[in-house]
């Protein structure tokens, strides 16, 4: 079954339309790109599929099951999984305390308590950091690791979190071109091996064409093209509204 389905989402601000008709799947194990120049939609529509906005019409489904009325936190429990723009780390702490936070966090138990079982939690961030190559950094604090480096803890924060559905907003900008390709290889490869669906915006279009399976082309709140990078970077139209040749 189709991991993620968007179907005729619609929001306007005002008079501003922001996604018209917006229609798209992502599979298990698939990275998907979003790309379209500034205010283009993409935001909006990330936010529809995240919950933190309320699309006017239309439905977003997760596995089969409507999700379009569900909240954020409640997304989260169903596996919908998010990194952010700007780093989330708490400095001060180590990567496997950030990752044994963000553990502790997914396993609050009906009573709303903390289960404290802090042990499993280190044994468990201490794999999640292998996963992203991190382990020997494990008990260094944020503060001091190079920013692609908090770029991979943040991804075992969002793996803590056992995402079917990984969104990730511009997820190597302020990279340096090569950590930029390490880090989504990284993504491109757990994404496979689990099965995890990623849905992506990026600036970088090296990064768009070298990593997702398929791209959408955002303008003014319409999807003008869907397809593989090179079904992408042959359209005519996009080339003229987006890629500037
Ligand atoms: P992108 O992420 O592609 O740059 P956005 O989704 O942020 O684009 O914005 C799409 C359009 O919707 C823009 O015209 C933007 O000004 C408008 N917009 C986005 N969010 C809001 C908001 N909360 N209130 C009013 N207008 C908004
Ligand atoms: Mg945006």
């Amino acid at each position: 079954m189709t991991l993620l389905s968007v179907q005729g989402l619609h929001k306007s601000f005002g008079g501003v339309v922001a996604a018209r008709d917006v229609a798209f799947t992502v599979e298990r194990g698939e990275m998907l790109a979003i790309i379209g120049p500034n205010g283009a939609g993409k935001s909006t529509v990330f936010n529809m599929v995240g919950g933190q906005l309320r699309p006017d019409q239309g439905r977003v489904l997760l596995d089969g099951q409507d999700i379009t009325a569900a909240s954020p936190q409640k997304r989260f429990r169903r596996g919908v999984g998010r990194t952010f723009q700007v780093a989330q780390t708490f400095l001060s702490m180590s990567a496997a305390e950030n990752v044994q936070m963000a553990l502790i966090s997914c396993h609050r138990n009906s009573n709303g308590l903390w289960t404290p079982a802090r042990e499993r939690h280190r044994d468990k961030a201490l794999e999640l950091l292998s996963q992203v190559g991190m382990a020997e950094a494990a008990d260094a604090p944020c503060s001091s690791l190079a920013y692609g480096d908090v770029k991979r803890v943040e991804l075992a924060i969002a793996l803590a979190g056992q995402p079917k559905l990984l969104l990730m907003d511009e997820p190597t900008a302020g990279m340096a071109p090569r950590e930029r390709a390490a880090l989504m290889d990284l993504t491109a490869s757990i994404a496979a091996s689990q099965g995890i669906g990623v849905l992506f915006t990026e600036h970088d279009m090296d990064v768009v064409f070298g990593h997702a399976a398929r791209v959408l082309v955002l303008l003014r709140g319409q999807i003008i093209a869907a397809g593989t990078p090179d079904e992408i970077r042959q359209n005519e139209q996009v080339r003229c509204a987006y890629l500037g040749d």
